[in-house]
């Protein structure tokens, strides 16, 4: 309600709009009286982070049927926050096997082996903070 739709520059990206189906758009639902509202829109891919989700809403009995999409309105917002989740994993876990290597370097053990790789595990876990699932055909 508060964002007026952008107008499209010439510039669109065709997207593979033979993915859409009807679900429960990620970003609408956050929007509004925050009731789930089906629309037409990109699926959203199973990975790990959406099996933990899922799994921890089973165990809460919190678990909707939705199917979970992003609509075309959100697309490029989507691209664009996937991106930067995508970035800052790779940043992030590049930092964390860089430290990695010092650590080997300055003390080569096996501590110094489990203490780059916790610092490791714990940067990739970190940059989940800003964590935006996969949607295919975006
Ligand atoms: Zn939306």
């Amino acid at each position: 309600m508060r964002q007026k739709p952008k107008e499209e520059g010439g510039h669109a990206k065709k997207r593979h709009t033979a993915h859409m189906v009807r679900g429960v758009c990620i970003h609408c639902n956050k929007e509004g009286d925050g009731k789930p509202k089906l629309t037409q829109g990109y699926p959203i891919k199973d990975d790990y982070v959406i099996g933990i989700i899922r799994w921890l809403k089973r165990k809460t009995r919190t678990e909707q049927k939705n199917r979970l999409v992003v609509c075309e309105k959100h697309a490029d917002e989507h691209e664009k926050k996937r991106g930067g989740f995508e970035r800052s994993l790779i940043i992030y876990g590049g930092i964390g096997i860089f430290l990695l290597v010092i650590l080997l370097l300055l003390n080569l053990s096996f501590g110094s082996l489990i203490a780059g790789l916790l610092l490791l595990l714990f940067l990739v876990v970190t940059a989940h903070i800003k964590y935006v699932p996969k949607a295919e055909g975006i």
